[in-house]
């Protein structure tokens, strides 16, 4: 017999009211920062006689213990046992948890994986709002969501600074590699729909992802397997499917039926989105894009900064600069919210010429990506370690210098046609 919890028992209220709430520094008793600190929020799939259901294990410090005002670290692990689970649902559960932590309180989430920032309001905490509060939000509502797949849920929070790190490398990185492994042998032209994702219209309300398997939400958390599971499991929810029956210019990535779509779904908003440019009616950005890729004038090229870079950018703008003109669901011709793991993708603005137009990105950025968007140089244009000739923070910050490096290196992207 399965239970409906209609009341969830914590300190604050939890409202859907509550979800575009902002918690602005002075106002906030500790936060949890996924760019500074080893944090990450995973659902793992265990067998039902290692779960056991509703049990709350606290590994490291209580909020009442960190500093106010401090920076810390926090790992979520939602252990859940079912018959009819699958392992494809865990990143459909994982992107909820931002939604539901929202709904809090006092308590803003932003981010996913183990690129997450939680902030906990004063007069929350002073309600008494503790670790086991938020494993209590967590657990009544993937038992209410999904309770047609879950039977079991357990959630143990680790707070301690070395397990967070430790189970950040060995259990999450590696959880999340393996979801992105499944993904790489399809692509857009083998599947037979596409799906839309409207999950971050809390926030902006014209904002649409479409999904494909060469292009992941802007996120970087909801795939295109994905997308199709949320639409398995709540085929009435945020993610509905895409044909892709009509196509107007396979290099734009244009079709009537994603045009069709986005102007349902937006509301009107958006008449047209293209898949493959950032120059002709490119995809809208929310808020939550891992990355930022902006045209570059003097190299015909773009460069990609990524949300943990702090930094300057030859553009003379930093991310926040970056996000403040490209977020809030509207389209801007050049600049383009999107997803790490896009960057190394075929599709990546193909329509101006792919990968070969990418000049500059932050060192860090460029080590994460450098192993497949240098396959794909190769495979593409047959350029070998095309990543050394990317400009980074370490060889320039402004655009004179960077054109010397890309002259030097004979980068591909001076020798295209300009974009503008
Ligand atoms: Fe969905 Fe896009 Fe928001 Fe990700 S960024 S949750 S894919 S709408
Ligand atoms: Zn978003």
């Amino acid at each position: 017999i399965k239970i409906k919890i209609t009341k969830i028992d914590i300190p604050v209220s939890f409202a859907s009211a509550f979800e575009g709430e902002i918690i602005r520094r002075g106002d906030m008793q500790v936060e949890f920062d996924g760019s500074r600190k080893d944090c990450f929020e995973l659902v793992c799939t265990k067998d039902a006689s290692e779960v056991e259901d509703h049990k709350f294990t606290l590994v490291g410090p209580d909020f009442d213990q960190m500093e106010v005002g401090s920076k810390q670290q926090i790992a979520y692990i939602v252990d859940v046992a079912g018959k009819n689970m699958q392992s494809d649902f865990e990143p459909v559960f994982e992107r909820k948890f931002h939604s539901y932590i929202n709904c809090i309180e006092g308590v803003m989430h932003t981010g996913q994986r183990d690129m997450i920032r939680i902030r906990i309001s004063k007069n929350t905490f002073d309600a008494g709002f503790r670790a086991k509060d938020l494993a209590e939000v967590l657990y009544a509502n993937i038992k209410n969501e999904f309770d047609a797949v879950v039977d079991k849920c357990a959630i143990t929070i680790v707070t301690d600074a070395e397990e967070c790190t430790k189970l950040r490398h060995e259990l999450a990185v590696p959880a999340y590699d393996r979801r992105d492994e499944r993904l790489t042998s399809l692509t857009d032209e083998s599947v037979p729909v596409y799906y839309s994702c409207i999950m971050c219209q809390a926030f902006s309300p014209s904002h649409v992802c479409v999904v494909t398997p060469e292009r992941l939400g802007l996120c970087g958390a909801v795939s295109w397997l994905d997308a199709k599971a949320t639409h398995q499991l709540d085929p009435q929810g945020p993610c509905q499917v895409i044909t892709k029956e009509r196509v107007i210019d396979e290099n734009l990535g244009r079709y009537e039926d994603v045009d069709e779509a986005v102007a349902k779904l937006s509301q009107g908003a958006l008449e047209h989105v293209t898949l493959y440019s950032i120059m002709e009616d490119p995809m809208t950005s929310c808020g939550c894009f891992e990355c930022i890729c902006g045209i570059e004038p003097f190299s015909n090229g773009v460069i990609i900064a990524n949300r943990e870079y702090a930094g300057m950018t030859p553009l003379g703008m930093t991310f926040p600069d970056l996000a403040s003109m490209t977020g809030g669901g509207v389209q801007t011709p050049g600049f383009m919210g999107h997803g790490k793991h896009f960057i190394s993708s075929k599709k990546f603005m193909k329509a101006e010429g792919g990968i070969e137009r990418i000049v500059w990105m932050p060192k860090d950025l460029k080590e994460q990506v450098a192993e497949r968007l240098n396959e794909t140089a190769k495979e593409l244009y047959g350029i070998d370690n095309f990543c050394d000739m990317v400009g980074d923070e370490t060889i320039a910050t402004d655009p004179e210098t960077l054109l010397e490096f890309l002259t030097e290196k004979g980068h591909p992207a001076l020798g295209m046609d300009p974009m503008m």
